[in-house]
Formats: C-alpha cells, structure tokens, sequence
C-alpha cells in the first residue's frame, strides 16, 4: 500500500491527514494505494507558488531551463522501474507499453522541449517591429489516466520550456504514477514553485483551477464530457485553453493492400494498452468484397492475444483500469449485441482467461465485431476497450475516406495501399491530425492533437511548444 496523502507545493511535499482518494489495482483490484483529496486551498496555494516562482523561472535563458528539463528526462528514466510496475497496477499496461510510452515517450518529450526551447523563444524581425514569443504565464495542466506520466509530460516539458510555471492536476484514477513526477521534479533540483501537483477530484481541483484569476492558460486531456466543462468555465474567463478529447480512429485498408500485415496492424493497435488509447485504430475499414477474408485473418490474429499479468512477460492483454471502466464497455459491447451487430470473437458473454490469483481485477475479453454500419453505435462511440469494429463499404476510395470521416471525432487514422501515391492522395482528405501510411513508425516529435470533436491544439515537438507562448509586436 502506498500512502501518497500529499501535494506537491512550492517545492515541497504537503501531507494530508484527510483520508484521501482509493486507489485500485487493475490487476487484483485490491487497495494500492491512496492519494490526496484536493481542496480549494491546495489550489490556492499552488497557484500563489507557481505565479511567484514565474518571474525567476522564465528569466532564466532557454539553455539553463533546457538543463532542468534533460534532468527530468534522466530522473523519469532512472525511475524506470518504479513507473512500470506502478502503470501496471494502476492501468493494467503491460511491460513493453509502459517502457515505450510511460518511459521513452515521456523522457523524449523533456529532451525535445529542451532541444525546442531556445528557437520557440527566437525574437524575429519585421520592417520596425521586432516580434517576440513570449510564455502565457502560470499554466493549469488537467491529465487523464490511461498515459498518466506520458500525458502529463506533453503538457509540462513545453510549458516549462518556454518559461512558465505549472500547476498539474493528474487523474485520480492514476495517481501514483503521476505522483512521481513530483519526486523527479525534486531530484532534478527544479526551482520550487516551478511545478506543483495536486491530486484531486476534477469538479473540485479542476475546475478551481481553471476558473482561478491567476491561471493564464489551461491545458486538457480526458473525455469530451469534462473537456466542454474546462472549455466552458476558460471561456467564461476569456483564457486559452487547448483540449485533447476522444476519438474513434480508423484504418482505411485499400484493395491492393497486403491484408495478413494490414489486419495484424489494427488488432495491434485496437488492442494496444489493453484498448485505453485516445488514438487507438478501433475501426477497421475495408472494401466489402475483401470482408470473408479480412474476418479469417482478424480471427485467427485476435484469439491467439495473451491475456494475462501485465507484469509477466509475454503477456500482450491486461485487464482495464477500473471497475467504472469495465462497466462502462460492458454496456457498449451489449449494446452493439442489441442492435444486432455481428460478433466475431468475445462479446459481454465470453469468457475471460483470468490469471490465476487475480480474479478480482478488471478483466474483460478481446471482442471484434464485424460487418457493422458505418452509423452503429459501436462505430461511432470511443470503447476505451479491447474493441476492434470492422465496417466494409462499396465503392471507391472516395466511399471509404467518407466513411473513415463519418464520426464526431477526428484524432488518428491509418491507410494501408501498395501504392505510396494512393495512400498519400487518401490520407490529404483524411479528418484527423496524424495519420500512418502501412504501419509507419511512431514519431514522438511529430504534432499530435485534434480536430473536430477530438479537440483543438497541438503537443509534441516544436509544435507542443507554441501552445505555451504569446505574440507580440514591438514597433521600433
Ligand atoms: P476524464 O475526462 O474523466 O478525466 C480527465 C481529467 O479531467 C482528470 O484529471 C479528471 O479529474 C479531470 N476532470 C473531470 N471532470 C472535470 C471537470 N469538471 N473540470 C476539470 N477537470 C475535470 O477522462 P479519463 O477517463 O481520465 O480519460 C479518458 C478520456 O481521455 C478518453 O475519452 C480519451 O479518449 C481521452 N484521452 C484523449 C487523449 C488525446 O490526446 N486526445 C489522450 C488520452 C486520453
């Protein structure tokens, strides 16, 4: 059990003597740990610390600021192994997700605001005016808990390295993980005041934040509900605010494709830390004629996944984080089951294979549904699950590009052609801010956010920063 009762504050942690927040193991779903139950006051004072720590901070040229942030970087790698089992019990993330995003993700997102800072700040010259990029100021950064440390890393590395000062409000959900950046923060030897977290409940903590005068811009990511709450109270107070929702991502395989390699793509995304992916490719989308056998190959892929102990290696499918979350895709894969969607494999009735000696955590069954109207609820609700929903169409590429953009949403997509030119000309008219051509690597520095329903704003790279300064024009 870890009792992390405590706020981080002005460089310092502040014990709580209030019960506090549960926190759950995804594996057992036994008590864990507890963390600090926020209150307005915790907000007060965090706020007063970063606004006071904001002159000195963002005084510092970029390069010495870029220190602290390698620092960081070097702090959330040494901390590597504490991170995975703890990501494991908070979210059920098996070993090799949480070393490549909660470790190497995390850490490349410090050492790329680093190597950003100095140019973001870059004064440029125009006729008589000098044009300055300047940092917003104190920042309040609302994170979710299916990438605890990763999400929470996009939002502090650039803030921090144009200049300003961060309040942090991680997910309760996941607070431990998160709660690390505190210690890593400490051991860097960052000035206090420059990063402050306070656990809490996000009607409390959050929107405190949010609403607080001396908050000058608000960074979010979670669901579309809380976000148009954050927007709404930001707005209310004329102040920036950038918001990273859900999406219902998907896969666009054309009729030339390589199927054995395009299908075990989108079974490896949909199911990529146990489904608990904002971008995750959840919807598979293939020319019908195609439909018999992307199913034998989805098949035969998606029943040989190895559900098990997130911390055993081998395992490729943990359980989910939470109860509230089993529950909640348990009564989206029935309610595909009502409407009459076809299911290929799992369903709310399959059976798990649950490791033996952890019954008690947040299991649920690999599911693929297929032959699904574009317009189902199951493809078009985010499942946050191990979901993936294959929808054919008929036509042309145009159809399958209509259909790819007939959500709400509009985060991540993928196309999968033998022929680069198709693909490329496919993914111009795609709605959403990343997309990959047949498989192509991960690139942690490319711009990554949403459009539509998924947000507004950009993280990652040189891009990431930007959302943390203000232009000005200096006439001279
Ligand atoms: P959530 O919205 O429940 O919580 C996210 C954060 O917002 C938490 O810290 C929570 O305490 C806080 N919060 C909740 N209500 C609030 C309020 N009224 N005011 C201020 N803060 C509030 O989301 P979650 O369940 O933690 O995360 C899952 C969601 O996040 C999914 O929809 C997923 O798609 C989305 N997500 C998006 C991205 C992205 O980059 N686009 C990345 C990861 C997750």
């Amino acid at each position: 059990m870890r009792d992390r009762r405590e706020q981080f504050i002005d460089g310092e942690w502040i014990p709580s003597s209030e019960p506090g927040l549960e926190v759950r193991s995804a594996r057992t779903g036994t008590l864990v740990g507890r963390v600090a139950e926020g209150t307005i006051d915790d907000v007060e004072r965090a706020v007063a610390a970063a606004r006071r720590a904001f002159p000195a901070w963002s005084a510092l040229p970029a390069g010495e600021r870029a220190g602290y942030l390698r620092a960081i970087a070097e702090g959330i790698r040494s901390h590597a192994d504490e991170i995975v089992t703890l990501v494991a019990e908070e979210i059920g993330t098996i070993e090799g997700t949480a070393r490549a995003m909660q470790i190497g993700a995390a850490a490349h997102a410090f050492d790329d605001a680093a190597a950003h800072a100095e140019a973001a700040l870059e004064a440029k010259e125009l006729g008589n005016s000098r044009i300055l990029s300047q940092p917003v100021g104190v920042v309040a950064a609302i994170t979710p808990w299916n990438f605890p440390l990763y999400q929470a890393a996009l939002k502090i590395a650039p803030a921090l390295a144009v200049g300003c000062t961060v309040v942090l409000k991680p997910s309760e959900v996941a607070g431990l993980t998160a709660l690390t950046l505190g210690d890593i923060a400490a051991e860097a030897g960052l000035p206090a005041g420059v990063l402050n977290i306070v656990s809490g409940l996000g009607p409390v903590v959050g929107e405190a934040l949010v609403g607080h005068p001396e908050v000058d811009a608000v960074t979010f990511t979670g669901s579309d509900r809380a976000g148009a709450r954050v927007a709404s109270i930001a707005g209310g107070a004329i102040k920036p605010v950038t918001l990273e929702l859900g999406g219902k991502s998907a896969h666009l395989v054309l009729d030339d494709s390589d199927l054995e390699s395009a299908v075990g793509y989108s079974i490896t995304s949909a199911f990529g830390n146990n489904g608990q992916v904002c971008a995750a490719l959840s919807r598979l989308v293939v020319p019908r004629d195609l439909l018999p056998r992307v199913e034998e190959i989805a098949l035969a892929k998606a029943s040989t996944v190895v559900v098990g102990d997130p911390l055993e290696s081998g395992t490729q499918l943990g359980p989910l984080t939470s109860e509230a979350q089993r529950e909640r895709l348990q009564g989206l894969v029935r309610t595909a089951v009502d409407e009459g969607t076809r299911v290929l494999l799992g369903g709310p009735d399959a059976e798990v294979a649950v490791p033996s000696g952890l019954e008690g955590g947040y299991w649920v069954a690999p599911t693929v549904f297929t032959d699904v109207a574009p317009d189902a609820t199951i493809a078009q609700e985010e499942a946050f699950g191990p979901v993936l929903t294959i929808i054919p169409f008929d036509g042309d590429d145009e159809e399958g590009v209509r259909i790819v953009n007939s959500t709400r949403y509009g985060l991540n997509a993928a196309v999968w052609a033998a022929d680069r030119e198709r693909a490329e000309a496919v993914a111009r008219q795609l709605n959403a801010s990343t997309v990959y051509l047949n498989a192509a690597a991960f690139n942690p520095s490319a711009p990554f956010g949403g459009t539509k329903g998924s947000g507004f704003g950009r993280e990652r790279g040189a891009w990431g920063l930007h959302e943390y300064t203000q232009t000005k024009s200096v006439q001279v």
